[in-house]
């Protein structure tokens, strides 16, 4: 049997109740889940992840433990890591990954990372030296921008002056890779933290500044990918003799090591809405389509063994999301995709889609 453990990516399914809406609309579930397997039926389809949670009952510590904790402890080995939300608009993506502040921001996958990661940080302090940072940006019509930077209005308007060309609210942001593969983003803001509630904060003030976007600029949080990113580098003190070294160096008594878990809030993945007659919906529709495209074909490459063995490229270069992700995918890291599902009957069509397409990233 195929062990999850040794496959770098994994699948999970997360179905949420029916909302308000949906039962004012008088909609009847139309997703069922097999008892005790890890198996999802829509219509004549049945699809088979690694883990299946909702809906009803408390799942996402459920979903934590057996998804994203894994993915945490491995961020202290040196691990890259990538845990993606994917799922039509209103399927729960913000409110499975904690993104929002606004509801479940107790129970949200990224609140628990955090308590796991402080947590941890506290029994290993005396021996290991930490160093924590985090970034939030956006990625909107293949487009970087910038969650954390408070001062960003102001550079814009500077960019303005000079003559570029400036989305109002937050520059843009070039994304590099160094020689040895590492990715950076240049021109983001990198905020150094040392406490839970420091974090927290960074979490919260840039969910307020994807909101505050999104009333004037027709509903963007859907449309773009929200990527929180916690970098985490530790200088660990060896002992003072090593074994296989008898050459004595000062570098050898210590032991670097940096690793960073990218937590993202993918774009819708319903198609493009052609209302509106100005066109500017369609190209971000299309823009977002890339992203989402991309990055099925990277994971689709990565879950591939035959292919991977073969050497098949993997189209990272494709989109600014897969490069952006290029060196917490595949390779060593641990990527988690959890597809975000209603069950609601007018969602038929989108959540077959959802399940098709997690599907494929198997
Ligand atoms: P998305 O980010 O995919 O557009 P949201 O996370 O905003 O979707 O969820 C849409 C609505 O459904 C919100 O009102 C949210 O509170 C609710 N919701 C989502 N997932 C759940 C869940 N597991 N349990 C209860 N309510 C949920
Ligand atoms: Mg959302």
């Amino acid at each position: 049997m195929e062990s999850a453990e040794n496959c770098s990516v994994k699948v999970a399914v997360h179905i949420r109740p029916l909302i308000g809406d949906e039962r004012v609309q008088g909609c009847k579930e139309c997703v069922t889940v097999t008892p005790g397997k890890p198996q999802v039926q829509i219509g004549t389809h049945s699809f088979t992840f690694d883990n299946v949670y909702g809906s009803g009952g408390s799942p996402s510590s459920a979903m934590f433990e057996e998804c994203v904790a894994p993915l945490v402890d491995g961020l202290f080995q040196g691990y890259n890591a990538t845990v993606l939300a994917y799922g039509q608009t209103g399927s729960g993506k913000t409110y499975t990954m904690g993104t929002s502040f606004k509801d479940g921001c107790q129970t949200g996958l990224i609140p628990q990372v955090m308590n796991a990661l402080f947590n941890k940080i506290e029994t290993l302090k005396h021996q290991t030296e930490f160093q924590l940072h985090v970034s939030f940006i956006e990625i909107l019509k293949e487009e970087v921008r910038d969650l954390l930077d408070t001062v960003s209005v102001s550079k814009s308007v500077a960019a303005n002056g000079h003559g570029k060309v400036a989305i109002p609210g937050r520059p843009s942001i070039q994304i590099r890779e160094s020689s040895n593969g590492v990715i950076t983003l240049a021109g983001s803001t990198e905020v150094a933290v040392s406490t839970l509630q420091e974090m927290a904060a960074c979490l919260e003030q840039g969910s307020l500044t994807r909101a505050t976007g999104s009333t004037n600029m027709n509903n963007q949080s859907s449309r773009s990918h929200a990527i929180f990113t916690i970098t985490l580098e530790q200088m660990r003190r060896l002992h003072p003799v090593s074994p296989v070294n008898d050459t004595p160096d000062e570098d050898m008594g210590e032991e670097y090591i940096c690793a960073k878990l990218h937590l993202v809030d993918l774009a819708g993945s319903e198609r493009a809405k052609r209302t509106g007659s100005d066109g500017v919906r369609l190209k971000e529709g299309i823009h977002i389509n890339r992203g989402l495209l991309a990055l099925g074909n990277v994971i689709s490459a990565l879950g591939d063994e035959k292919k991977r063995k073969e050497g098949v490229h993997v189209p990272y270069r494709d989109s600014k999301l897969t490069r952006l992700l290029q060196d917490s995918l595949g390779g060593n890291s641990k990527t988690v995709m959890i597809a975000c599902i209603s069950p609601a009957d007018i969602n038929a069509e989108e959540t077959l889609n959802t399940l098709k397409y997690a599907n494929r990233a198997r």
